[in-house]
């Protein structure tokens, strides 16, 4: 199926380029790989794949549901909600998808139901989930703890927040018994060798985001293209789209794409996205539609029929439309097709 009117390019070498260069950044550390929400929006079991041929060992998910999708490409996968009563019977499922344990409730119901190989949360500052860094002893008791995990809540910045969860972490692994511990996530690997422990679980930057102002060389991998599905010229003086936010200074060559918020090409985009013909910038008029989008084809050669690529650049595209990288990656919609290079 490769004929819809819109399309996300990805770039499978980018891809491992970039776990490479955070396994690298990584050091000693092994370097696992979080695929929740469906790989960011690229499709989870095209990214384990690639990431698993390339040498990756460990995946992260949020539910069962996402650890079922990737259970027979993944050698491991820790599912980062837990276990609930519900989930008791997936749970037992597989040796090599352990649930992280995240409450007393949860280290009780896995070791009432058998025990057997875990991971367990630690919270050490974020109050999300997790079991407190100062509960006692008898919280982590009678668990065989594969990974003891904990998250940075601020690993993107300079804040003084880093580095006492940071300290707390190491005084929990100092004395709950675990094969292995973990902290960071993408911009935690750039913090700094004591943040790295034994293995680290970079989401967003294996996605091509920008993590943080120290991640450089990491490639883009995600490429919308959507194709024009027509060319009209619009007079100066004419307004373009919905309540006519826009009005020309001059004759315009417009061209309509097929793509809009419904796709998660959302309305802040409005008046400040660009679309590349080849090398040529068009700028976005008016406001984003559902389904459509209009832009100034002026300075381009393009055709009805043309596709044109969206300007996806992570960090800038945060910046322009005012939402996270995470939000512009995880919020792409259904109706592309996914084309892999
Ligand atoms: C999502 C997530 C990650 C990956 O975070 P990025 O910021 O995308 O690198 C790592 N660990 C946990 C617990 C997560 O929820």
């Amino acid at each position: 199926m490769t004929d819809a009117p819109l399309r996300l390019r990805l770039d499978g070498a980018a891809l491992v380029h970039n776990w490479r260069t955070l396994s690298e950044r990584s050091g000693p550390a092994a370097c696992g790989a979080a695929v929740k929400a469906d790989g960011y929006g690229l499709g989870a079991r095209d990214v384990v794949r690639r990431l698993r041929e390339a040498g990756c060992r460990d995946f992260f998910v949020a539910t069962w549901a996402e650890a079922a999708a990737v259970a027979d490409l993944a050698p491991s996968v820790s599912v980062l909600h837990g276990a609930r009563p519900e989930d008791l019977s997936d749970a037992r499922r597989w040796r090599h998808v352990r649930p992280v344990l995240n409450t007393p409730a949860q280290a009780a119901r896995w070791r009432e139901s058998g025990g057997g190989p875990c991971d367990v949360m630690v919270d050490t500052g974020m109050n999300r989930l997790g079991l407190r860094w100062d509960a006692p002893a008898t919280a982590f008791a009678g668990l065989e703890i594969v990974t003891l995990l904990s998250h940075l809540a601020c690993a993107d910045e300079d804040h003084p927040l880093n580095a006492l969860q940071r300290d707390r972490f190491a005084a929990v692994a100092a004395r709950v018994p675990a094969q292995r511990t973990s902290l960071a996530n993408s911009a935690g690997i750039f913090l700094g060798a004591d943040y790295r422990f034994d293995l680290t679980r970079p989401g967003l930057a294996l996605y091509g985001g920008v993590p943080c102002p120290a991640a450089a060389g990491l490639r883009q991998v995600v490429a919308p293209q959507a194709q024009v599905l027509q060319r009209r010229r619009m007079l100066a003086g004419e307004t373009a789209g919905y309540n006519a936010t826009y009005r020309a200074p001059a004759d315009q060559e417009l061209a309509i794409l097929n793509i809009g918020y419904a796709d998660g090409y959302g309305r802040g985009f409005s008046s400040v996205g660009t679309v590349f013909a080849g090398d040529g910038a068009c700028p976005v008029r008016g406001l984003v539609s559902m389904d459509l989008l209009i832009v100034d084809v002026s300075a381009a050669e393009v055709a009805e029929g043309d596709w044109l690529t969206i300007d996806y650049a992570l960090d800038r595209a945060a910046a322009a439309s005012g939402r996270s990288q995470y939000e512009l990656l995880t919020g792409l919609g259904s109706r592309f097709d996914r084309v892999w290079l």
